[in-house]
């Protein structure tokens, strides 16, 4: 007797996700990649007659904080979803064989698919010493990645370690860490950097490629720009006060009980791209700058040293005036929004005692609206009707900002 053939509805069914559960998923995933709301239904006849597409896991120097985002992501069950749309042929934390059975599992797909499934690789590869430092199953992870990533259709690399190296190839990490794109410069790979990547965005990823059968558009540094394509800072809900002059000046301080912007306190917002303040974390329910601590740049390279001390707040973030500070163009926003060159400082001044006493320094200067308009304020990528999201144009592009690979 023939097997049923596999249906996700079915499953959907048996697991008690509901049909409508099933769609305000795709509207949801709609939405996280920029699409008309429109898209949700076609998303869901996409998911629902997908093919399984076999997908490798491999973690190498990682924490695993990428694995423990896509495990924890429920509402609607969206791992599940996944992982029934996909075949999860190899993933070491949660697949069931171990030892000799498990690599077996990777080899087989391998063998079963050539250049027909997804690899998704979590973790830096180290390369000093022929690969020592990371090793499994008695073979070094630098010759996994190359074995499995140059057979991929395509590779997604989750988190910062896989993105550049991440922690272990910071400050000249002695194991010679580097990202999965620069291990293997010749494969399709999709850069998710964040520490952890969230999870929304891998789903987006998988779903706008079983949608249209095609990987979303990227920026140079291969970051979807449905995720990547726009500054945090210009969709933070903090924004208001950096633009009137509230600032956190110290934690727990009258500001921060009210959620003035963190600007002061180090948040890099203004110079990184990612959709932290709308994906949020943890079924969408927060993010760091909502819950009160700053941006640390996660997503942008070599964060780890470029973005630290993380306490120590930016001077001049881009997209401005190359002489005007942060400081500035925060003011300076506020003599826009007045329409003309203003004096201002008195908006910091009026707030000038905190409740823990902490008296901040008016700043009496003289405003002029930032050069170059909008500040580099990234446009949203541009969404035609009936066609996937392409890339945004303008000086606030990505690939004008961002610091390149090293
Ligand atoms: S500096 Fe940070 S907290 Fe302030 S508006 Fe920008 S992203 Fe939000």
């Amino acid at each position: 007797m023939e097997p049923e053939p596999w249906s996700l509805q079915k499953l959907l069914v048996e697991r008690g996700v509901s049909r409508r559960t099933f769609l305000k998923f795709c509207s949801g995933m709609a939405a996280v990649l920029a699409l008309p709301p429109s898209f949700g239904p076609r998303i869901a006849r996409a998911l629902a007659t997908a093919p399984r597409i076999p997908l490798i896991w491999l973690e190498g120097q990682d924490c695993a904080g990428n694995t423990e985002g896509f495990l924890r992501a429920s509402h609607p069950t969206a791992a599940e979803i996944i992982l029934d749309t996909l075949s999860v042929n190899y993933h070491e934390t949660i697949m069931a064989p171990a030892g000799t059975a498990a690599e077996k599992s990777r080899t087989d797909t391998m063998a079963a698919y050539p250049k027909g499934y997804i690899a998704v690789v979590e973790g830096a590869i180290p390369l000093a010493d022929n690969g020592v430092y990371c090793a499994i199953g008695g073979q070094s992870f630098q010759s996994i990645v190359q074995q499995v990533c140059g057979n991929a259709l395509a590779t997604i690399a989750v988190g910062t370690c896989a993105f550049d190296g991440g922690l272990p190839g910071a400050n000249g990490g002695p194991t010679g860490a580097i990202g999965v794109s620069q291990f293997v410069p010749n494969a399709t790979v999709i850069n998710l950097p964040g520490c952890p990547m969230n999870v929304q965005n891998l789903t987006a990823t998988i779903v706008y490629y079983l949608t249209f059968n095609s990987f979303p558009a990227t920026d140079s540094m291969g970051r979807p720009l449905f995720a990547y394509g726009q500054l945090l800072h210009d969709q933070c809900e903090r924004r208001a006060h950096f633009d009137a002059g509230e600032y956190v000046l110290a934690w727990g301080d009258q500001g921060h009980r009210q959620g003035w912007c963190l600007y002061k306190m180090g948040c890099k917002g203004p110079e990184t791209f990612a959709n932290c303040p709308t994906a949020r974390f943890n079924d969408r329910t927060s993010w760091p700058v909502k819950s009160g601590h700053g941006c640390v740049g996660c997503t942008m390279p070599a964060f780890w040293d470029q973005m630290s001390p993380f306490y120590r707040r930016l001077t001049n973030p881009p997209g401005f005036a190359v002489d005007v500070t942060a400081d500035q163009v925060g003011l300076g926003l506020v003599g826009v929004v007045s329409g003309l060159t203003v004096l201002h400082g008195v908006a910091s001044y009026a707030r000038a005692h905190s409740s823990d006493g902490h008296e901040i320094v008016p700043t009496v200067e003289p405003l002029e609206p930032p050069e170059g308009g909008n500040g580099g304020h990234g446009a949203p990528p541009a969404t035609p009707p009936g066609g996937p999201p392409v890339p945004p144009t303008g000086s606030a592009a990505p690939q004008s900002q961002g610091k390149e690979v090293s």
